[in-house]
């Protein structure tokens, strides 16, 4: 399904496209900026899930001939990738019954659809993924030893390569407090005087210092107690963490 437009003399664009357009939400798109001249198309689907993702890749083209836009495409697997993956071959749906699976249709709600094997209603299958990030230090509160970090931005490219929406992030963040309770990831990582002492999804865009953070973003503040480390983050040797989380979510 992936492949490409090229601009006209009355277009703008040339588009890398994921998916249709008539498959998405009217009204549902917006665009975020990958870099100068590059930007991602996202939109709700028609299946009623409500999650966003990506419809297309736009390259300006008074700033890239088609070449160029396919040669800065092949130049970022990671992004077309990230992207292809999101796309995806439609996913599953999987029998709570019999454990048969079956290839999701868009626009066809699983739970619209009857098992193959034993007619019972069949439900979309849920995947797993694992979030390893580096979380870079935003901010210092030097008389509170506490560091804050951005973790996850909903639809932004991250150093990773990996984009994720605002529901799976919302998910990673609600796993993470949940399972870090039980296994300490933080603890096991910084030894025992660093603690995670806020955990928390922006409510709304604001700043974090000269940072822009917008509605959703996954934020996180670490209180550092320990006094090599602290000298580490203060000395600038220690510019980040990281932290694991664990996040499912479904196909689409
Ligand atoms: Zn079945």
């Amino acid at each position: 399904m992936p492949g490409w437009d090229i601009a006209t003399e009355d277009t703008k664009y040339h588009h890398y496209r994921l998916r249709k357009p008539s498959n998405f939400i009217e009204g549902s798109f917006r665009t975020k900026e990958i870099t100068s001249g590059i930007s991602m198309v996202m939109g709700k689907l028609k299946d009623g899930s409500g999650n966003m993702v990506a419809q297309n890749i736009m390259f300006d083209k008074d700033k890239y001939t088609p070449e160029q836009a396919k040669k800065w495409l092949e130049g970022h697997p990671e992004i077309k990738k990230a992207v292809e993956v999101q796309a995806g071959p439609g996913g599953e749906c999987v029998c709570p019954e019999c454990g048969h699976t079956q290839e999701h249709e868009t626009g066809k709600p699983c739970n619209t659809v009857k098992c193959e094997k034993c007619g019972h209603t069949m439900e979309r299958k849920v995947e797993k993924i694992d979030i390893d990030k580096y979380v870079p230090i935003t901010k210092i509160d030097v008389e509170k030893r506490v560091v804050v970090g951005i973790v996850l931005e909903p639809d932004v490219v991250d150093l990773q390569g990996d984009i994720y929406d605002a529901e799976t992030i919302e998910k990673s963040a609600h796993n993470f407090l949940k399972d870090v309770r039980n296994i300490g990831l933080m603890h096991r990582q910084f030894g025992k005087n660093v603690h995670i002492i806020e955990s928390y999804l922006a409510p709304v865009d604001f700043m974090l210092e000269e940072k822009k953070v917008k509605r959703g973003t996954w934020i996180m503040a670490v209180k550092v107690a320990d006094n090599e480390i602290w000298n580490d983050v203060k000395n600038g040797k220690l510019n980040g963490f990281s932290i694991g989380a664990r996040a499912s979510y479904e196909m689409l």
